[in-house]
């Protein structure tokens, strides 16, 4: 038996031509990764984000906040991809889908998402401070930022706060929002700029938005549909309501 809204919200996806799915760090929760506020507990709870998450914090302390990536990096790599991230790897199978996230974890292309946008970088690659010459086969459990061959300070590829997120991306997905049908917003506090601003500028273009979330957002009111609950329970039924109006996938 399945709730009213969910029904629309599958009537809804499966009369678009494009999705998208624009995802935040509530997709990767029930994977065992903390969101970003779960994140400022436990032993890392008496620093702030100017300290663990700037440039200005790295240069001040790059030790602090090499251990504080190398940490997250090592629960990411042991963490595996939930329902949430298969039912939208599925729902690629009977609709052209593109993933537009502000993770850094890498589970969507784990759970085998093809097009995929991060926003935000990814906390498994590395580039140098002074140059951004990228760093591969950089080690876990080292206590320090190792030096690229230049001289500069090896750092995670992630978009700290203070940074501009790639220009490349962020025009992708900004372009690919306003020619969307629908845009399903999941798992995001809709508090992080710019990618925030993309379902507004979604529904400006005539998408529908629909948003899965445990809790409302400032996007629920935005939204056409709120789906309140969990990713990783609410997503496979949906996908499964989907494929069942649009016919199941050939593989
Ligand atoms: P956020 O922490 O600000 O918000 C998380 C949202 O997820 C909240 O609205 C919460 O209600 C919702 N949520 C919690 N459990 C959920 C579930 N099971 N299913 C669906 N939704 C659930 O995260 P944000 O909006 O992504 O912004 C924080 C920033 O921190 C982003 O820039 C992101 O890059 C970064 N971050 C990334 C990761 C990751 O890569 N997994 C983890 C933490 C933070």
């Amino acid at each position: 038996m399945t709730s009213p809204c969910m029904d629309r919200a599958a009537d809804t996806i499966a009369c678009a031509e494009r999705v998208v799915v624009l995802t935040g760090a509530g997709v990767s929760k029930e994977s065992g990764i903390p969101t970003f506020r779960d994140a400022q507990t436990g032993l890392w709870a008496k620093y702030n984000p100017e300290e663990l998450a700037t440039p200005q914090g790295f240069l001040k302390d790059p030790q602090l906040v090499w251990q504080w990536y190398d940490y997250r990096r090592r629960l990411v790599m042991e963490a595996l991809p939930n329902p949430g991230h298969l039912a939208i790897y599925h729902l690629e199978k009977v609709l052209p889908v593109v993933v537009v996230t502000q993770n850094v974890d890498g589970l969507h292309k784990r759970a085998g998402s093809s097009d995929i946008i991060e926003l935000h970088g990814s906390i498994l690659r590395f580039f140098c401070f002074d140059e951004h010459h990228s760093a591969d086969n950089v080690e876990c459990n080292l206590q320090a930022p190792p030096l690229c061959a230049c001289g500069s300070l090896i750092r995670p590829a992630v978009v700290w706060f203070n940074e501009t997120l790639p220009p490349d991306a962020l025009q992708r997905a900004s372009e690919l929002v306003m020619q969307a049908d629908v845009v399903l917003v999941i798992g995001t506090s809709g508090l992080v700029q710019p990618a925030a601003s993309l379902p507004w500028t979604a529904k400006r273009h005539g998408a529908k938005v629909i948003e899965v979330n445990p809790d409302r957002t400032p996007i629920s009111d935005l939204s056409d549909i709120f789906l309140a609950g969990p990713a990783g329970v609410l997503l496979p039924q949906l996908v499964q309501l989907v494929e069942d109006r649009v016919g199941k996938p050939t593989s």
